[in-house]
């Protein structure tokens, strides 16, 4: 088992002062993996200081400055992608060309992202043209302390980090106790990059301890913060009282609306798109909305998906599913699938039983679809995160529109439909931060979060640095 107790704090990687430690899991096999420290109150104190002291010089330093730092982040991170995609496959349970294709090189990309978008994204510049006395400016938000999830580690780390360093400040990075092993290698990589010392700190710890710690800290200006939903709430709880800034990328319940018209691929995309990540997506389509006349095809070519798709360990090349995070995850994913079964959902394929040939201490499921499902029902309402897909008719285009809006979530929405007009006005009246039409990823530079309970952010492009910017406007200039 690999020991990763250090900090990175000021610099270098320093003993931390608690003694308390977390044991993290391989997924696949429920063996222990990894060994990591929580850090206690006066960790937290202890990095937060360090950002805090480096934070003038670093907010005095250009765009031009700032953008050769990344820009070498880039390159060294460019030099650790196998290294990156075995640890986030080790630790999270993604199969490794999952971990090689969608893991690994996403932190890269978002670095590369947001270098463009600093090309274009003015920190001084006059409120018209015809008012050149009055010059609005971007400053640094200050210290800002960033906490993650575990279901896509790097992505999440680099749609923080990267914009924080870019716009000038300085920050403490907590990531998940879960998947806390690609983050200690993300902070070696901002090192041999050359980030200054104190402008990029690492603590890990759990979300009672550190996570509550950092949402109260007086000497944090900013928390920005993606996870659950429950975990949100008590963060702007906790951060209300020094009235910091909290930016939310939280859950979701994706629907996906299948018309009948929609293109042939779609129910099969949709299927595939749900499983992705073995489900641990806050974006995935996890209740497939079908149009009556296509509704008994649709639940046919689920099924063959579903059943024809496997699911493996990690470390198993293919395009299988993996295994879900850990032992609280399997147990909720399995007590919604019987709570599916008992509340009269039809069973098409998969269940709650665990997949018979697998090793006894990983944490699989099979890939799990019903139908017939209906708005009540706990699977359709419930943020599963897991491989289990929900099919729903529907008979208008005004109810599937209703079905789709009536949950608390407002993260990303999907509309199927050859007829281009459908879909537009489908997508007006989403209430969901993003909606994606008949598969179309988004492009680069597109502002990604949500609504209502899936929180109030937006991530990537100009609107990620927005973020961790104050805006100040001078009169008289
Ligand atoms: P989680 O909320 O349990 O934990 C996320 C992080 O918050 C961890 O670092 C944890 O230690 C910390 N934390 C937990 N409780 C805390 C508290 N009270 N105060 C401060 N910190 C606390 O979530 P998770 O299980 O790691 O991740 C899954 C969730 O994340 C899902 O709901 C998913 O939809 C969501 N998510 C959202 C997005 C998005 O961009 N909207 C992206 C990925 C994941």
């Amino acid at each position: 088992m690999r020991m990763h107790r250090e900090f990175y704090i000021g610099g270098q990687w320093v003993a931390p002062h608690s003694d308390q430690t977390h044991v993290v899991l391989d997924p696949s096999t429920g063996a222990p993996f990894a060994t990591v420290s929580l850090a206690d109150a006066q960790d937290v104190d202890r990095a937060v200081a360090a950002a805090r002291a480096a934070w003038p010089d670093w907010a005095a330093t250009s765009p031009r400055a700032r953008r050769a730092v990344l820009t070498r982040i880039a390159e060294v991170y460019e030099t650790r992608l196998e290294d990156l995609a075995q640890t986030i496959s080790r630790e999270v349970g993604a199969p490794i060309d999952l971990a090689r294709k969608l893991h690994a090189p996403s932190g890269l990309r978002h670095t590369r992202d947001f270098i463009a978008a600093l090309d274009d994204f003015p920190f001084e510049f006059p409120l018209r043209a015809d008012t050149p006395n009055d010059m609005i400016l971007r400053d640094p938000i200050g210290v800002a302390a960033m906490i993650t999830p575990w279901n896509r580690p790097l992505n999440q780390i680099a749609l923080k980090v990267i914009p924080a360093l870019a716009t000038g400040c300085t920050m403490v990075l907590k990531p998940s106790e879960i998947a806390p092993i690609s983050a200690m290698m993300f902070a070696q990589i901002l090192h041999d990059a050359g980030v200054p010392p104190g402008v990029f700190n690492l603590i890990n710890g759990d979300g009672a301890g550190a996570g509550t710690t950092l949402s109260a800290h007086p000497d944090v200006d900013m928390i920005s913060f993606t996870g659950s939903t429950r975990a949100g709430i008590a963060i702007s709880k906790n951060a209300a009282d020094t009235v910091k800034r909290v930016q939310l990328e939280l859950g979701g319940k994706g629907a996906n609306i299948v018309f009948a018209d929609a293109d042939p691929d779609a129910v099969t995309r949709g299927v595939q798109q749900c499983f992705k990540n073995s489900g641990q997506a806050c974006n995935a389509p996890s209740r497939m909305l079908v149009e009556r006349a296509a509704y008994d095809a649709a639940v046919d070519t689920a099924r063959l998906i579903a059943t024809t798709l496997t699911t493996g360990p990690a470390d198993a090349p293919g395009n299988h599913i993996g295994p879900v995070v850990g032992r609280a995850q399997y147990d909720k994913v399995r007590r919604l699938i019987q709570s599916g079964l008992d509340q009269g959902a039809r069973l098409i394929a998969g269940g709650p039983d665990r997949p018979a040939t697998l090793p006894a201490g990983g944490f699989y499921i099979q890939p799990t679809v019903f139908a017939d499902v209906t708005p009540d029902m706990d699977i359709a309402k419930t943020e599963i995160f897991g491989p289990v897909l929900s099919i729903l008719p529907f008979d208008t285009e005004d109810q599937a529109i209703q079905i789709a809006n009536d949950t608390p979530y407002g993260l990303t929405n999907f509309v199927q439909s050859r007829d281009r007009e459908k879909c537009r006005r489908v997508a007006r009246q989403l209430r969901s931060g993003m909606v994606e039409l008949n598969g179309t990823t988004r492009a680069a530079g597109t502002p990604f979060g949500g609504m209502r309970h899936s929180g109030n952010g937006r991530e990537a492009g100009i609107w990620g640095l927005d973020a961790y910017c104050e805006i100040k406007a001078i009169s008289g200039w």
